[in-house]
């Protein structure tokens, strides 16, 4: 059997998302394979932010309502949860159409709150993550991430949408911890989704199911723009998907923090064959015209951290975040997610503590009116003179 499927859907009609998550789980043997009766399953969406379903950031309700649907069939206890970066729960919900499609279909609409530590992995890089006792609880977690373009991390598909299970604040300390390190950051992430998938009770424990039907490319995960990827995806391994759909996307595998994080782990995943993939797409580049972010790859100087002034150099380096006062409503999001307290805002006027800034583009991601943009750093600046 391959490890992913790749169905074509050029829409969101509820009936063409219900046979897309039916005939996904089919593929990997059933629903039943992964869901008993009476089980607790957390629809894992991506609701990083409140926005409306046509913006492409969030997943969209169609998805949620044909998975939950699914689950209630076999049996279960869906719950559709996430924790958006800043935004009050509810209202993210409200708008991202999320929480009418719970009400629809009478299942909890609920913000992953209440931390508690997952029990970390002989291998694991960090050792004290905390992640919301509903996903850590819950018998099974239906993983529902958008297909979506990311300024700080190159892509973020389906092991990235795991990191919305640390609850909200905490994900803003995680950023600031790792700063600038994006290796770091992507080991972070496998440390989080290998710790959840980690139950002693079950052989699987999450399943993900991404929304690519109209996805994000350009600045995301929040600011970028729609495209048509015209594609429903199917694995038990996430991390396997991601790779794939890197590829497809255009995308240079050595230039996926993620990629990197889990080729330093030797983790089985980085040998793709393709026969991993089936369904309507062949597993070669499939989406032309995709705009991939250009990150400041700083482990192209490895070890610059250590080095004596290392950090400031780091700073100088990497892209820093800028203001468009013409585009901003004051509504002080930005200064609220940075942790670095490099922000402060005065109406429609921002001023950055760039030695402060530890480029974490928080501050771009949770901004809802796209009023950040990234000045070039001296690395992308050198890249340019060498016409990369
Ligand atoms: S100013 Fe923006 S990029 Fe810099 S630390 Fe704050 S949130 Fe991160
Ligand atoms: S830059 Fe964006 S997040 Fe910050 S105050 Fe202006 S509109 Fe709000």
């Amino acid at each position: 059997m391959s490890k992913l499927l790749l169905l074509r859907r050029d829409g969101y009609k509820q009936e063409d998302m219900d046979s897309a998550v039916r005939e996904l789980f089919e593929h990997f043997g059933g629903i039943t394979k992964f869901i008993a009766p009476g089980d607790r399953v957390l629809l894992k969406v991506n609701l990083v932010a409140g926005h409306s379903p046509e913006r492409c950031v969030t997943t969209h309700p169609s998805v949620a309502r044909a998975a939950a649907r699914s689950v209630l069939e076999a049996g279960g206890r869906p719950v559709i949860a996430d924790s958006p970066g800043i935004d009050s729960f509810n209202r993210a919900a409200r708008k991202a159409g999320l929480a009418d499609a719970a009400r629809e279909l009478g299942v909890p609409c609920v913000e992953l709150t209440d931390p508690v530590p997952l029990p970390p992995l002989p291998d694991a890089a960090f050792h004290k993550v905390e992640v919301s006792r509903l996903a850590l609880k819950s018998d099974f977690i239906l993983n529902l991430p958008k297909m979506k373009t990311h300024a700080q991390m190159l892509l973020s598909l389906g092991v990235k949408n795991f990191f919305g299970c640390v609850a909200s604040q905490r994900k803003a300390e995680w950023h600031y911890n790792v700063g600038l390190r994006r290796e770091a950051f992507a080991s972070l992430l496998l440390d989080i989704w290998n710790g959840l998938n980690a139950a002693p009770q079950k052989g699987v424990r999450t399943f993900t199911i991404l929304d690519g039907v109209v996805g994000m490319h350009g600045l995301g995960p929040t600011n970028g723009k729609p495209f048509p990827f015209g594609v429903m995806a199917g694995a038990e391994d996430a991390l396997t998907m991601d790779f794939w759909l890197c590829r497809m996307m255009g995308a240079e595998l050595e230039d996926f923090p993620l990629w990197r994080a889990a080729k330093a782990r030797s983790m089985p995943q980085c040998a793709l064959s393709e026969e991993d993939v089936a369904g309507d797409f062949p597993p070669q580049r499939q989406w032309e015209g995709v705009d991939i972010p250009r990150l400041d790859s700083l482990s192209v100087v490895p070890g610059l951290s250590r080095l004596p002034f290392g950090s400031a150099l780091e700073r100088a380096l990497a892209s820093r975040p800028a203001h468009r006062s013409e585009r901003c409503t004051g509504c002080g999001k930005c200064a609220a997610v940075c942790r670095a307290e490099a922000i402060t805002p005065r109406g429609k006027e921002l001023s950055f503590d760039y030695g402060r800034c530890i480029r974490c583009y928080c501050c771009h991601e949770m901004c809802p009116s796209d009023a950040i943009w990234f000045q070039d750093g001296l690395l992308r600046k050198a890249m340019r003179l060498f016409g990369k």
